[in-house]
């Protein structure tokens, strides 16, 4: 019996983790919500996800355009066993007293705070803890970026002390708002919340961050400062990462030098919505001198913790005791690393 999933918030991360739902062979789509018909409200159909009212109030919405419904949310909790909740940041924590009535687990991403579930999710760190649990958190896109390097780093190595710029993209690429059109906006609150939410999942370890927000909308990067316990070369650190999950190398010399073209090689390789699921690192950007190692990485911040949250279905519903197996088998599912 295949697991029953619900996305509830049809947007960015939604329409792309009920696509990967739907390449599993343990969990299937049953539904997914949405407020109004739009274009991604067709693509849901076209998928062939079945569409249902977020509220009551939405269904007018619907048939007035001639759309039917199969319900509204409180319909689609009904057949699930888990809710993987894609609404905008803030709005997951407004649906979780109807989850916790309804009885039915549910998957928050990294716009909510980590105390709305208390557990917060990187398949390859911290799996076990979201085991049979009822709220887990999947962290946001630049959390889950520095966790998949920093974690492989930390066991090989040990990590005395990270310090990160990030350099954030500002805006979805299908958004019609948010990024400046020619200006850079720092954080001015430092240091800024990525480090403390690397330490839901790590919490041993040192990591101080920064931020800036520019005008680009493929993705963020990173440029990383870690300390390591333990003497390492760049070619070890590089054997680390390329055994890594979801890391990949991808180097300078072979023409990829920026951002653009990352987003060209997944287009080139055929990837669904020309998506890039894994972390990226500059293989010939990696530079260790004395005992820290300098490197810069890439995040496609619409698609990384697609994975996550197909993994984290798989631990809180108990459908696979091995994190290493579950990935793989997600990752072969939505064809990551080919
Ligand atoms: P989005 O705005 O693209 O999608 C949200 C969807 O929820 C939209 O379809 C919207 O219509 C719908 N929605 C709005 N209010 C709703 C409600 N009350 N009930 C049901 N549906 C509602 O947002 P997104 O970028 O997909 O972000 C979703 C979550 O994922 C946020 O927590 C965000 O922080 C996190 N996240 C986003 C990114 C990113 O870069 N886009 C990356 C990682 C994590």
């Amino acid at each position: 019996m295949k697991v029953k999933v619900g996305v509830n918030g049809y947007g960015t991360i939604g329409k792309r983790v009920a696509w990967a739902v739907s390449k599993q062979d343990d969990m299937e789509v049953v539904g997914i919500t949405k407020t109004r018909p739009s274009f991604e409200a067709n693509i849901a159909i076209r998928e062939g996800h079945p569409l249902y009212a977020a509220s009551q109030t939405d269904v007018a919405n619907f048939e007035k355009e001639g759309y039917k419904v199969n319900g509204t949310l409180d319909d689609l909790i009904k057949k699930v066993d888990i809710i993987v909740d894609t609404t905008p940041g803030g709005v997951g924590e407004e649906y979780k007293k109807k989850y916790e009535e309804a009885g039915v687990k549910a998957i928050f991403q990294g716009g909510e705070e980590h105390g709305l579930a208390g557990i917060s999710f990187n398949a390859l760190a911290n799996y076990h803890e979201a085991w049979g649990a009822n709220f887990v958190r999947v962290v946001s896109c630049n959390t889950t970026g520095l966790v998949r390097t920093l974690f492989p780093l930390d066991r090989a190595f040990g990590v005395e002390r990270v310090t990160a710029s990030l350099i954030r993209r500002g805006a979805d690429p299908g958004d019609k708002k948010g990024s400046m059109l020619n200006s850079i906006e720092p954080s001015l609150k430092l240091p800024t919340h990525h480090g403390p939410d690397v330490q839901t999942i790590m919490p041993w370890i040192k990591i101080t961050t920064m931020a800036v927000v520019t005008p680009t909308t493929l993705m963020h990067v990173h440029c990383i400062a870690a300390e390591l316990k333990n003497k390492a070369k760049e070619s070890e650190v590089l054997e680390v990462w390329n055994s890594a999950p979801r890391v990949r190398l991808v180097s300078g010399k072979e023409g990829i030098k920026s951002t653009g073209q990352v987003m060209e090689l997944a287009r080139d390789l055929g990837r669904p919505r020309g998506d890039f699921n894994e972390i990226v690192v500059w293989k010939d950007g990696v530079k260790v001198v004395e005992n820290t190692l300098y490197y810069y990485q890439a995040v496609h911040q619409e698609s990384d913790v697609v994975p996550e949250n197909i993994d984290c279905i798989r631990a809180m519903m108990k459908l696979e005791n091995d994190p290493m197996r579950s990935i793989h088998k997600t990752d072969k599912a939505i064809g990551i690393g080919k």
